[in-house]
């Protein structure tokens, strides 16, 4: 497959057309970028990943629907390869800042419609903003602040729904907002959630409950906390963590 790639990209630059229309395009096949790929594959997507690297790319060989070696600062390879024909293009080059910002202006001077791009700073995040992705992500960051509050004990699970202030100018502090997991403090063991007042003392939500080796049920007003349920909880980060730490 890499070698019809190869073949036809080499035919491209030759003049010929190559075209990757509904193909997700990946671009950087590092740990991120190859884990994406992989995941949209899973997901039964046609996926071309492209990475100046060739052991990267021969790595991903038979992983993905098509693999492609090319510097993407390069316009003329992006063209080769199609690239401006998709929809959707994920560029997950982080370290390479230069290369990670010049690749999504080229991009956008292609006039792909759905840019993501991968940033590893706020500054990187804004910049790749300003020249036009559609949406950056932060994984690296992202990651941390997840693992930070996991790592405290009280919280298993961590899932930020809107960008944090220091990542997007745009959020204020007030409208942060998180699902989270944890298991129910001890307050509350053995009370319904109707009784317990949650909501009113700490302005966070219980959606939903699971027992230990049970399912998730959505939280009524009647449902009763065991002491060693697991519940799903949501609400502003730090309200979160206060109700977490009701003893
Ligand atoms: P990881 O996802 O592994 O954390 P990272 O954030 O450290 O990656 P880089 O190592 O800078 O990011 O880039 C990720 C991948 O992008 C690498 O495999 C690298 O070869 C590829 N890459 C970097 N620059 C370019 C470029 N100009 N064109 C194509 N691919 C590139």
């Amino acid at each position: 497959m890499a070698e019809r790639i190869i073949h036809n990209v080499q035919n491209m630059l030759r003049g010929e057309r190559f075209e990757h229309r509904g193909e997700i395009v990946v671009i950087g096949l590092g740990r991120f970028g190859s884990a994406l790929a992989l995941e949209l594959m899973r997901l039964g997507h046609s996926v071309l990943g492209i990475d100046a690297n060739p052991g990267r790319v021969d790595e991903m060989k038979g992983e993905l629907t098509h693999v492609a070696q090319a510097n993407t600062t390069n316009e003329r390879a992006l063209k080769a390869l199609g690239v401006h024909e998709a929809l959707t293009v994920a560029v997950c080059i982080g370290s390479g800042i230069e290369a990670s910002v010049l690749t999504t202006a080229i991009l956008v001077d292609l006039e792909v419609q759905n840019i993501w791009a991968k940033a590893i700073t706020a500054d990187h995040g804004r910049i790749l903003a300003k020249v036009g992705a559609h949406h950056v992500v932060y994984p690296e960051a992202e990651m941390g602040e997840r693992v930070a509050h996991l790592v405290t004990g009280r919280l298993e699970e961590f899932v930020r729904l809107n960008p944090s202030p220091t990542e997007d100018e745009s959020i204020e502090p007030g409208d942060e907002f998180v699902i989270s997991q944890m298991v129910v403090p001890p307050r509350f063991a053995e009370s319904t959630l109707g009784a317990a007042g949650i909501r009113a003392q700490f302005r966070v939500t219980v959606v939903a409950i699971r027992p230990e080796g049970g399912r998730y049920t959505y939280a009524e007003a009647d449902t009763v906390l065991g002491g060693a349920d697991h519940i799903v909880v949501a609400g502003h980060p730090d309200d979160v963590e206060r109700f977490a730490s009701a003893d």
